[in-house]
């Protein structure tokens, strides 16, 4: 989903000196030691979550799916019924819980997102504009045992599985998480059948606050998500997952097949995940023709006009009809229904597999919304093909509804407005299932970031990641930020921060120190070994160190476990006899590289590349006659020093001026001291960029 950019407001805090002395305890009270001024840690915490993983072999360091990786997989078959006067859909299921682990699963974890609509259950930010009973559950059958819904659970709603030889219990069903206690458990590497049957109504109104928080407009279009029970996730990481839907934060799904009947009024146009099955049942004869052309050429293609409506002008005839859809192996299932929808297609042409149609279903007077949608999408999964992998499935669907901002795959609840985004998610976490509840940057911080380099394709131009890196000092330090590892369903108050937009800060230090194409690089590996499986942060870190041959053990520790930034600075510069000595400062407790940008004085000898031996040996790149750029490794700051002396040998020329992290890509809170001679101080008449130097590099 999208969010509009949290407003961050930098924090100037004195910086105190950090040496400190400590007095060694034990045999020699008198003897005093100095501590190193910065311990810099240089490994990922292993929590017993991801030691566990590794022990059973599922996960390892190589960042690939280990050799005994499982998971757990879920079809669903769903008979669904929408009434619109009473705005309620009344479904009954099939499930087939594929339990693939090397345990018994003694009970079954079912999200029914809908209760969030009661007012009664926990909730984050998110308040739906109408309150409703939530999703009620009518009958539940698990292996062919009926539960008896009207009974208390035996054990109550923390209690564990029933004893052998009782009956199959259910508890917690007025939540958005309930339990099922078996009976009997579903043993390894074998299959438990649920058959549900339920009803829920689609929250209205307006005065809600957040996606997903309202589903229709009036009786007139509905667009229902989180709609159906679902089997929550099993894994290796955590057995159940038992985070709350509270709202914000997103979700975590069983891959698995789903085959979806739809029950609608004739008329009503329904858009939706998978590929229909009944075109000859459902659509006008018209409608087929106009189809059977959307995959040859880019042109705009009315399937339904505006003024085709009802049946046997907008549908095929009849009181009611019956849509039938099927997904192979999705995460959810998203769709949308309205009695005027105006149904629009194009295409777009993914590379290595060809033409695949993009639908767009909006009402007739917000067409506007849509007039750019096409292209706008088009390119976004041309795009994103080229970027990371290509394109897995046969359509994508941006449906109109009063949530314009939401992902589901094959579908987008979007107009134009967001249609980059939205898109993007059929990376992540439609084909990368991520676990967007704990790791919502995974999915969003990773939109963020490929947004940014789609919209510079778009416009022509190369993206600029410069700055990104750096502008992260001016927020680190707030106490109201959670680092990246904590659980963005808990992340309080900058959920947006930590969630959207911290990641593309994170992703351009890490290219201000690989590259950007090699992240990009491993990344697009990244996506097709994790492709239909669930990654964790440990995955992705240990991939990307492998990807870029190196250990940036202390680059994840900083990033996703602090808030800490680089503080970086040029505390001195001296020469003698044409060797010049930097002082590179960081006050802050994440290291980085020590990049310099030298600007020989005019009338100086050409600048020749000098390559001192040695590990920590700077490498230079020449930029011009006059520039150069000489880059030391992170390691010089492993010792545990505040300060490096950075040595220049360019012979007798003057150095005009010095500027540190010239791309500006490492997070500090005052880039003004980065620059060297020191400029003007505020209020002489210096621009900011003056004070700070430009970013480029
Ligand atoms: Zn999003």
């Amino acid at each position: 989903m999208r969010i509009r950019p949290v407003l961050l407001v930098a924090l100037l805090l004195p910086l105190a000196a950090q040496s400190a002395s400590v007095t060694a305890q034990g045999g020699n009270p008198a003897q005093s030691v100095v501590a190193s001024e910065r311990a810099i840690r240089r490994d990922m915490p292993m929590t017993n979550t991801i030691r566990r993983a590794f022990d059973a072999g599922t996960r390892d360091r190589t960042g690939r799916p280990g050799p005994n990786y499982w998971q757990l997989e879920a079809d669903y078959t769903i008979q669904v019924r929408l009434d619109p006067a009473s705005q309620t859909l009344t479904g009954t299921e099939t499930i087939l819980v594929h339990n693939n682990s090397p345990m018994a699963l003694n009970e079954i974890m079912l999200r029914l997102d809908h209760n969030i609509f009661r007012g009664l259950v926990p909730r984050g930010l998110s308040v739906p504009a109408e309150n409703t009973e939530g999703m009620v559950v009518t009958r539940l059958v698990v292996n062919g045992e009926e539960v008896n819904l009207t009974l208390p659970a035996a054990g109550g709603r923390r209690g564990g599985g029933a004893p052998a030889g009782r009956t199959t219990t259910a508890s917690g069903l007025d939540q958005t998480l309930a339990r099922i206690s078996l009976a009997a458990p579903v043993a390894a590497k074998s299959t438990a059948k649920l058959e549900i049957a339920w009803r829920t109504k689609l929250p209205g109104g307006s005065g809600g606050r957040g996606h997903r928080m309202t589903q229709r407009f009036d009786d007139i279009l509905f667009q229902p998500t989180q709609w159906f029970p679902r089997v929550a996730k099993f894994d290796d990481l955590r057995g159940w997952d038992t985070s709350l839907y509270l709202g914000p934060a997103e979700f975590y799904n069983n891959f698995g097949r789903f085959d979806v009947s739809i029950d609608v009024p004739g008329g009503w146009i329904v858009s939706g995940t998978g590929v229909l099955q009944n075109p000859q049942q459902v659509l006008t004869a018209a409608a087929r023709e106009r189809l059977a052309k959307v995959l040859d050429s880019d042109e705009i293609t009315t399937i339904v006009g505006p003024d085709e409506i009802g049946p046997g002008q907008a549908t095929a005839p009849g009181d009611r009809l019956v849509w039938r859809f099927v997904a192979d192996k999705v995460n959810d299932f998203a769709w949308a229904t309205a009695r005027k929808f105006v149904w629009q297609a194009t295409r777009a042409t993914i590379p290595g597999k060809g033409p695949v149609p993009i639908h767009m279903v909006f009402l007739p007077e917000r067409a506007n919304l849509f007039a750019k949608a096409g292209p706008i999408t088009r390119h976004a999964l041309e795009f994103y093909s080229k970027l990371w992998a290509p394109y897995p499935f046969p359509q994508l669907t941006l449906q109109d509804g009063p949530s314009a901002g939401m992902e589901y795959p094959m579908v987008i609840n979007s107009n134009q407005g967001a249609a980059d985004h939205e898109a993007a998610h059929q990376w992540w976490p439609m084909m990368v299932g991520t676990n967007e509840t704990r790791y919502g940057w995974m999915d969003e911080g990773f939109n963020q970031y490929m947004n940014v380099l789609s919209g510079a394709d778009a416009r022509g131009v190369p993206p600029n990641l410069n700055s990104l890196g750096q502008a992260y000092g001016r927020t680190s330090g707030n106490e109201d930020e959670a680092p990246m590892m904590w659980s963005a369903n808990d992340a309080g108050s900058m959920y947006g921060f930590q969630t959207y937009s911290k990641t593309p800060l994170m992703l351009s230090m890490l290219g201000g120190v690989v590259g950007d194409e090699a992240v990009q690089k491993a990344m697009s590996e990244y996506t097709k070994v994790w492709s239909y499986k669930h990654p964790s942060p440990w995955d992705y870190a240990f991939f990307m160190n492998s990807q870029l041959k190196q250990d940036l053990g202390w680059f994840w520790y900083y990033w996703l476990w602090t808030t800490e930034s680089v503080d970086g600075s040029i505390a001195n510069v001296t020469t003698s006899g044409g060797r010049t000595i930097v002082t590179v400062r960081q006050d802050g407790q994440m290291p980085s590289p020590v990049v310099l940008k030298v600007q020989l004085a005019a009338g100086a000898a050409p600048l020749k590349v000098v390559n001192p031996r040695g590990p920590n040996a700077p490498t230079m790149k020449i930029v011009d006659e006059r520039t150069a750029l000489v880059t030391w490794p992170v390691e010089v700051w492993f010792s545990g020093s505040r300060t490096f002396q950075a040595e220049l040998d360019f012979g007798p020329g003057p150095i005009e001026t010095i500027q540190l992290d010239p791309a500006c890509r490492f997070p500090d809170r005052d880039p003004s001291d980065n620059v060297w001679p020191r400029p003007a101080p505020a209020g002489t008449g210096a621009t900011p960029a003056q004070r700070a130097g430009t970013c480029e590099g």
